[in-house]
């Protein structure tokens, strides 16, 4: 259980905020996460690391000398949005570029490269690098679908230290994709972990059984074994991890890291063996970390990680950090920041700029969508906690957190835009940015990035708004949704709903439907579509890597979207 917090929806700002507090020696707040309080010499590369708040210390528990510049600070097991990834590099950069650095999951891959762009058009140089260290998340031929769980650690350490000792960002680089290349990890869970404010966990783990390749977002294990003796356990690790490594000579380095709630004791009960078996297996190991590095809330179960190293990932391996949860002995920095209230001025993550006023038909078709945001809005908060209960079948758990939380920000910067006289498409792009920033997560940054592109046939000038400038609203969202999720119909996602729902609303609106009646006819098209998906494998996002358990069930974000569209259909009722 986690039994401490608030409010449950302030969880993770309310433990960053905490954070900060405590170790403000170290690090300084910035819209979006957090930076390193004291001075960076100028010309260093920064590393930037992010992801969902939950894995303590990753991420923000890592920033200072030795690792990183700053992290991206999202929500429980959400991807930050491009926004906060943007404010948190922008303050953390001292003129020779960014590295960005995340776990390889579907949202983070979007947000964070949507954020490389951005960053890019303003003249800084970035890069950006996913870790994908997880042998049970796909098979070896397909690396690049791989999760990243604890070799995030060892990534970060390795880019970090290179940062430190003066590489350049092209150097810097390298090294974090050799380090990503050459690291492997597996990892077991003994139960499930539970988000704040639920009182179930997102998964159990019956009595004497073991999760194997657990993910670190409260997927289940891909697989379920025997509880093993502790020297049992050790071997099965050591072997999934070895089976893989890249033979790049003798050396090694290794992390045995906690969950959340596995014991240090039992830990390194666990390393004496895996110690014993690494030798045994020829290798040896330079300064093994063991403890808790990348943890998912209080899961109870752990993995192992090994790197294959080489002369100089060594000797990046070893040198040494000075962060709030991790040190190495070595460095000394306690000159704190002046610039950085300077600079975080310049990210402000909200924005809150005045929408220019929209023509009188444009200001009825906002009318329109903010009435279809409130019944949206209504209708999510109703079916929260089944879309939850839906995407904890294969996925994290949070859809339905993620989607009210979302579409209340969206209508709160819609009601905005409206009280200040705006138009459609000022109305869609201030809808479409609060959804992804405040969503987080995969579906919120689709949503969020459909809204705004659809705001284009809606121009806040138009002198007349039909039904075909709907339609084509609606294909330059889907047109959007492609373009960034990359998924295609029948990998079983919100696409499969949406594809269907937008081909009948064109067709019937050819037909001389009225809007009304056309979004009426497509939503049922929709809604059967959302059901179908029952029968699909997902073949891309969190649920990939389990995809067989989710077979029977429908998807989650398809089954979101048609209930949207059936808010909006009866937010439209008969009206022509
Ligand atoms: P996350 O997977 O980051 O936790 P959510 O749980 O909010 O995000 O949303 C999950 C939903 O997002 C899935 O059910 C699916 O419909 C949709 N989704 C995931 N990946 C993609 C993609 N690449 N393209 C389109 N939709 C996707
Ligand atoms: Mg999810």
């Amino acid at each position: 259980m986690t039994r401490i917090y608030d409010d449950p929806t302030s969880f993770a700002d309310d433990a960053l905020a905490g954070f900060a507090d405590a170790f403000s020696r170290h690090v300084a707040r910035v819209p979006g996460g957090v930076v390193r309080a004291t001075v960076t010499r100028p010309g260093k590369v920064a590393l930037v690391v992010g992801g969902g708040s939950g894995h303590y210390p990753a991420f923000c528990g890592l920033v200072g000398p030795g690792i990183a510049d700053g992290a991206v600070v999202g929500n429980v097991f959400a991807s930050p949005s491009s926004a906060q990834v943007c404010s948190v590099a922008r303050s953390a950069e001292v003129g020779a570029g960014v590295l960005l650095a995340a776990g390889n999951y579907t949202g983070d891959v979007m947000n964070f490269t949507m954020a490389q762009g951005q960053l890019r058009s303003e003249g800084i140089d970035v890069r950006t690098v996913f870790v994908t260290d997880d042998v049970a998340s796909a098979p070896a031929i397909e690396i690049g679908l791989r999760r990243g769980i604890a070799g995030n650690f060892v990534v970060f350490k390795i880019a970090g230290a290179a940062a430190e000792a003066g590489y350049g960002l092209d150097e810097v680089e390298r090294v974090a994709r050799l380090a990503n290349d050459r690291t492997r990890t597996l990892g077991v869970a003994f139960a499930g972990c539970t988000l704040p404010g639920q009182d179930h966990p997102m998964f159990v783990v019956p009595d004497h059984k073991m999760g194997v390749g657990l993910g670190i977002h409260g997927e289940p294990g891909v697989s379920e074994d025997d509880m093993a003796r502790a020297s049992e356990l050790a071997a099965l690790l050591v072997h999934g991890v070895l089976g893989e490594l890249a033979e790049e000579g003798d050396r090694v380095a290794a992390v045995l890291n906690g969950l959340g709630a596995t014991k240090s004791e039992e830990l390194f009960v666990l390393w004496h063996t895996i110690s014993s078996l690494l030798a045994e297996a020829g290798l040896t190991v330079v300064e093994p970390e063991i403890g808790e590095l990348v943890t998912s809330l209080d899961m109870s179960g752990c993995s192992l990680s090994v790197i294959a190293l080489d002369e100089e990932l060594e000797q990046l391996w070893r040198a040494p950090a000075e962060t709030p949860a991790y040190h190495k002995a070595g460095i000394v920095a306690n000159e704190h920041r002046e610039e950085l209230r300077r600079k975080t001025q310049r990210s402000e993550v909200t924005t809150s700029s005045r929408a220019p006023t929209g023509s009188p038909a444009s200001q009825v078709a906002a009318r329109t969508v903010l009435a279809g945001l409130s019944a949206m809005s209504a209708g999510i908060a109703r079916a929260e906690e089944e879309l939850g209960r839906l995407d904890a079948i294969a996925g994290d758990g949070d859809h339905g957190r993620g989607m009210a939380r979302g579409v209340g920000a969206a209508l709160t910067a819609a009601r905005r835009v409206v009280d200040q006289g705006g138009g459609a498409r000022s109305l869609l792009e201030a809808a479409g940015d609060a959804w992804s920033l405040e969503a987080g997560g995969t579906s919120g940054i689709l949503w969020g990035a459909a809204l705004r592109a659809a705001g284009d046939h809606l121009q806040d000038d138009a002198t007349q708004l039909g039904a075909h400038d709907v339609v084509d609203a609606v294909r330059a969202g889907l047109s959007m949704l492609r373009q960034l999720g990359k998924a295609d119909v029948g990998d079983k996602t919100m696409l499969d709903a949406l594809v269907p729902f937008s081909d009948a609303l064109g067709s019937q609106v050819d037909a001389g439907s009225s809007l009304a009646r056309a979004w009426r006819t497509a939503t049922a098209v929709a809604e059967e579509a959302a059901e179908a998906t029952a029968a699909m494998r997902p073949r891309v996002g969190r649920a990939r890597p389990l995809a067989e358990r989710s077979v029977g069930s429908p998807d989650p974000g398809a089954v979101s979207l048609a209930l949207c569209l059936r808010a909006v259909s009866d937010a439209l009722g008969d009206k022509e």
